[in-house]
């Protein structure tokens, strides 16, 4: 493969395969919700509004939304700017993939890109239907061993994999041993979590998508990984709270004030904490077992451990 394609060229070329890769995942995305269409049918794409078939140009990622001028070119239907976010993300998030993952190692890049595709679907379902799909995060859970045990440098990095080993170079079945008790740490914790938090609010903290999200996350990152992906994905999350919470709360005032109500600020901000509390984790923590498989070693230990 080094003939025919410049190392140095491959960040490049996998960020425009991501491009086209990020566009058929906008089509996953926009029939989740809708049953009786299997998502993976190759029909060609049509407008959800009059069902006008795209032509080729009509279907290039993020070039042809610019061109459209952001409609249907038979009904004027605007185009969300969310689909050629997602293809842009996507075809970002394959170049760094590609950038990422150690050079020779293409058995290991194709599960690389698998995960962050799978990651990013993951996120755009939950974001969409807060929902993480059973086919991402229970298909992850069965893919991790078998990935392991055929790239055993996928856990190249993980303690625990060393150990079994019993050297520097990681074996199968250390691999294996690091994809399984990342599972159960995963899963586990995130149960645990949801345990104490029903406990504590009456109610249930935590869905079960995400618990599965990050048993599959762990199999692939290992148990410290998916740690520090739980604690990544619980950084941005509580940014991300906070700011919506602090909007909802002016939002609710100005409101308020522009109506002449006098709501007292508790109760402006108790409204803003009813609105703002469904928040889908799963994004957060698909950004933070993305952040760990790529490159856990030696930047992510560095930054949050101290070591
Ligand atoms: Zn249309």
């Amino acid at each position: 493969m080094s003939e025919l394609l410049d190392p140095a060229h491959l960040p490049w070329v996998a960020a425009v395969f991501g491009l086209f890769v990020g566009s058929f995942l906008c089509v996953v995305v926009h029939r989740y919700p809708i049953p009786d269409q299997t998502p993976a049918s190759p029909r060609r794409s049509s407008c959800p509004e009059c069902g006008h078939e795209l032509s080729w140009w009509e279907n290039i990622p993020v070039l042809s939304w610019l061109l459209l001028r952001r409609r249907c070119r038979a009904c004027g239907t605007v185009i969300p700017f969310r689909y050629p976010l997602m293809e842009l993300m996507t075809g970002v998030a394959w170049g760094v993939t590609a950038q990422m993952t150690p050079e020779g190692e293409h058995l290991l890049l194709v599960i690389n890109l698998l995960v962050v595709s799978g990651l990013l679907t993951a996120s755009f379902v939950d974001l969409d239907c807060f929902e993480i799909p059973d086919s991402v995060s229970i298909g992850g859970m069965v893919l991790a061993p078998i990935a392991a045990f055929a790239a055993p440098s996928l856990h190249q990095h993980t303690w625990l994999a060393q150990q079994v080993s019993g050297g520097l170079e990681v074996t199968r079945s250390g691999a294996l041993v690091a994809a399984l008790g990342g599972m159960v740490v995963g899963g586990g914790i995130l149960l645990l979590v949801g345990r104490l938090g029903a406990r504590a609010y009456g109610r249930d903290a935590m869905g079960l998508g995400d618990v599965k999200l990050l048993a599959a996350g762990g199999g692939f990152v290992g148990p410290g990984g998916v740690l520090v992906a739980l604690l990544i994905g619980s950084v941005t999350a509580s940014i991300v709270g906070v700011s919506n919470l602090i909007r909802f709360y002016c939002l609710v005032r100005s409101r308020d004030r522009s109506r002449g109500r006098d709501r007292t600020r508790g109760r402006a901000w108790r409204t803003a904490r009813l609105v703002s509390q469904y928040l889908p984790f799963g994004p957060h923590l698909a950004l933070g077992v993305a952040l760990a498989l790529l490159s856990w070693e030696p930047h992510l230990r560095a930054w949050f451990l101290g070591v």
